[in-house]
Parts: structure tokens; C-alpha cells; sequence
């Protein structure tokens, strides 16, 4: 299991919200509600041997 946690902000509230992200995939992105807000955002990640090499957030519309 490749499996990490990340701490992104928010694009809308600004908030610092956890995300919890599989590594076993190369690369991915999904819409996820952010947790404090409930609006959707877009998360984008990469990972190379089993270590989380980038992530972003953007605003979903
Ligand atoms: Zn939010």
C-alpha cells in the first residue's frame, strides 16, 4: 500500500484541509468537495516510486 496524506489549501475558502492520496497511481486527478466549504475543487497528483512528487488544487467548476 502507497498511501499518503497531504495538506493542500483550499481554493475557495483558504482553508488547510487533508487529503489522502494513493500513491500506487502514477498520476491522477479528481473532483473533491472540500470539506469545510463543500465546494468543489480539483486535485491534481504525481507520484514516482511510491513518493508524492507533486499536488495541486484548483478551483472546479
Ligand atoms: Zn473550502
Amino acid at each position: 500500500m502507497f498511501e499518503t496524506t497531504a495538506e493542500v489549501s483550499c481554493p475557495h475558502c483558504g482553508e488547510t484541509i487533508l487529503l489522502f492520496l494513493d500513491l500506487s497511481v502514477e498520476s491522477q486527478s479528481y473532483i473533491e468537495d472540500c470539506s469545510v466549504c463543500c465546494q468543489p475543487m480539483t486535485v491534481s497528483y504525481s507520484a514516482h516510486d511510491g513518493e508524492l512528487s507533486g499536488v495541486s488544487v484548483e478551483a472546479a467548476s
